[in-house]
């Protein structure tokens, strides 16, 4: 049977993603080959890249001008190539938890980190206003902070070119990417399985590449635009997947669709959180994300944390547990979540509660 995936990533993926990614690794269309085993420089494989970058730009409304990768190291080797190819002096950065303070050490190594902004002294538990200074070389913002469930659900303005981590919120909401000189993320929260990282990236911006410091091939941005990320070898059976959830969110409605699926479900957990006198949610009004909603237990029950966990398992609901840096539950509320997967979980904690009174 099939559980109830709270997983923070890698999630929960939409059925078709899981169906057709395992046909293809029996046999990939009528090449008598598996995914795994087809040449990554066959016409074959060339029309999956292609479709990838094609339903990335169309359901993102990606403007001319930008170019999708899809490249190995996760979303943490972004946090070094970002301040290598750009940070000349100093990038502003806004710390919004743990994934921001790992972008934040490695730009330090290139130069000067102006904190605009953080959230830090308050355990990060909302996502802080900022103004971005005009003469710093790039701003970096983390949209949505898996860890500490708090999103930013604008689009700012900026006045040097801005980079955003989308991991967790990519494809949940639509983006006026235009804004950005670069959007980029890990896919394995609303993209497909891990080993898969996906950059759009403004062409234009690629001029701001530090020119008189040596970056090494495979660091460079410009040798994967150049080569449409084939430089090396790229992860076929993960873009073969990415592609997959692609076109589900298409046949969804896009990601117009998902963001009013994503608002009914965090809908549905945060109603039930304000109202229960067991469980409380941890981040503020106005900065929670739909994606990973964190809760605790009230003071008093603390003690039934375990046995919380245990009872969701005799439910199939697995993933709730909250990171290992910050404990107490979180569930994350990716695109392939459902309603039903949701009600199951709102029902175990009313149920759990009125066990527990
Ligand atoms: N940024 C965010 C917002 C994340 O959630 C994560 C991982 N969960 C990362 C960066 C790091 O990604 P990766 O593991 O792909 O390096």
């Amino acid at each position: 049977m099939r559980k109830h995936i709270f997983n923070a990533g890698p999630c929960k993926l939409p059925d078709s993603t899981l169906k057709n990614t395992a046909a293809a690794v029996l046999e990939f269309g009528n090449t008598g080959q598996s995914i795994m085993e087809v040449s990554h420089r066959s016409s074959d494989f060339q029309a999956v890249y292609d479709e990838a970058v094609a339903l990335f730009k169309e359901v993102l409304s990606v403007p001319e001008g930008y170019s999708v990768l899809f490249l190995g190291g996760g979303a943490s080797m972004q946090f070094c190539m970002i301040p290598f190819n750009f940070m000349k002096k100093k990038a502003g950065y806004v710390n919004t938890g743990t994934w921001s303070t790992a972008a934040i050490k490695e730009a330090k190594m290139f130069g000067e980190v102006v904190l605009v902004a953080s959230s830090e002294a308050d355990g990060f538990t909302y996502y802080p206003e900022f103004t971005i200074p005009s003469d710093v070389d790039y701003m970096h913002i983390t949209s949505n902070n898996t860890i500490r469930g708090t999103e930013l659900l604008t689009d700012p303005v900026s006045p040097v070119p801005l980079i955003s981590d989308m991991s967790s919120d990519i494809c949940s909401r639509p983006v006026d990417v235009a804004k950005y000189a670069m959007i980029y993320g890990g896919c394995q929260k609303n993209l497909g399985p891990a080993g898969v990282t996906f950059v759009i990236i403004k062409d234009e911006f690629l001029n701001n590449v530090v020119a008189d410091r040596t970056i090494p091939t495979m660091l460079r941005y410009k040798t994967h635009v150049e080569k449409e990320s084939m430089y090396n070898t790229p992860p076929c059976i993960n873009i073969f997947a990415v592609k997959e959830t692609l076109k589900w969110v298409k046949e969804m409605g896009g990601v117009k669709a998902m963001e009013k699926l994503a608002i009914q479900r965090a809908d549905a957990i945060y109603n039930y959180l304000e109202t229960s006198k067991m469980f409380r949610p941890v981040v503020k009004e106005g900065s929670r994300s739909r994606m990973n909603i964190p809760f605790l237990l009230k003071e008093g029950y603390e003690a039934l944390e375990k046995e919380f966990i245990d009872f969701c398992k005799t439910k199939n609901i697995v993933g709730i547990k909250g990171h290992r840096s910050v404990g107490g539950f979180r569930a994350s509320t990716y695109n392939a979540c459902t309603m039903e997967d949701v009600n199951v979980l709102v029902d175990a904690m009313r149920e759990f509660e009125k066990k527990n009174a």
